[in-house]
């Protein structure tokens, strides 16, 4: 069976993919900041590693604690939100998590991908991070997300000559802690969704704005 590798696997999206890959029989590693709290993960019987998405030393250490394993799929998941207003110092924070230390964790696993089955790489974006159809407000988040649009749609470019196909899915509006209770989709949903746009992902839609439901966005 393929191996998946989840960032921010502890909860939320991340968690419920590792569910639903679990549950289909994948072997799922679980990425956490703080290993040793992630009890869901634990009880579903996932491979817990340690990373601190925002910490490139972290991401070093990650690749290192993996060698020569091939993994068929890499899920940048991990995020934050952030504040509304223009902070540099949390806004910094923001561009760490969501924009640079997923690029660095695609470029570090990179060999592990290039050398597995799937050849598949997915960042969580977001609608949010549309230019076309911005709607203002909380320029720290939109900006990151943007900035990831741009950094994984040049890594399709690049990684093509590996044959691994790179996408970037917004998972839609999910009730999670990020997206709050009254958010339009469940957990469940969306990564059923995403899972099935993931699946159908081959080199030729590399470098694609996607939607959990299979529509493409526009930049
Ligand atoms: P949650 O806030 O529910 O969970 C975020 C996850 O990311 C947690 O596991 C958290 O770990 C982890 N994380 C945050 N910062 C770091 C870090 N520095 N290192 C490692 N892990 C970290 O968010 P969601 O599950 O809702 O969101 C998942 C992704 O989907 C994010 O990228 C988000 O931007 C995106 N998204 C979500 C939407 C929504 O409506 N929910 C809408 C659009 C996009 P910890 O427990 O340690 O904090």
């Amino acid at each position: 069976m393929p191996t998946v590798l989840i960032t921010g696997a502890n909860r939320g999206i991340g968690l419920e993919f590792a569910r639903q890959y679990t549950a289909d029989g994948w072997g799922v590693i679980g990425a956490a900041r703080r290993p040793d709290a992630a009890s869901e993960l634990h009880r579903l019987g996932v491979e817990v590693q340690k990373l601190d998405a925002a910490d490139p030393a972290s991401i070093a250490a990650l690749a290192a604690s993996l060698g020569e394993r091939p993994i068929d799929l890499l899920i940048a998941n991990a995020g934050v939100f952030g504040g509304n207003d223009l902070d540099p110092v949390a806004w910094e924070e923001v561009l760490r998590t969501n924009l640079i230390g997923p690029t660095l964790l695609a470029q570090a696993l990179r060999p592990n991908v290039a050398a597995s089955g799937l050849k598949r790489m997915v960042a969580l974006t977001s609608a949010m991070a549309s230019i076309a159809e911005t709607g203002g407000g909380q320029i720290p988040y939109r900006s990151s997300k943007a900035a990831l649009n741009m950094a994984w749609r040049n890594l399709a470019l690049e990684y093509a000559r590996d044959g691994i196909a790179v996408a970037v899915i917004s998972p839609g509006w999910v009730q999670t802690d990020m997206g709050g209770p009254n958010a339009s989709i469940s957990a469940e949903e969306s990564v059923a969704g995403m899972r099935r746009v993931i699946d159908t992902l081959s080199p030729r839609q590399s470098g694609r704005f996607l939607s959990w439901d299979g529509r493409e966005l526009p930049w």
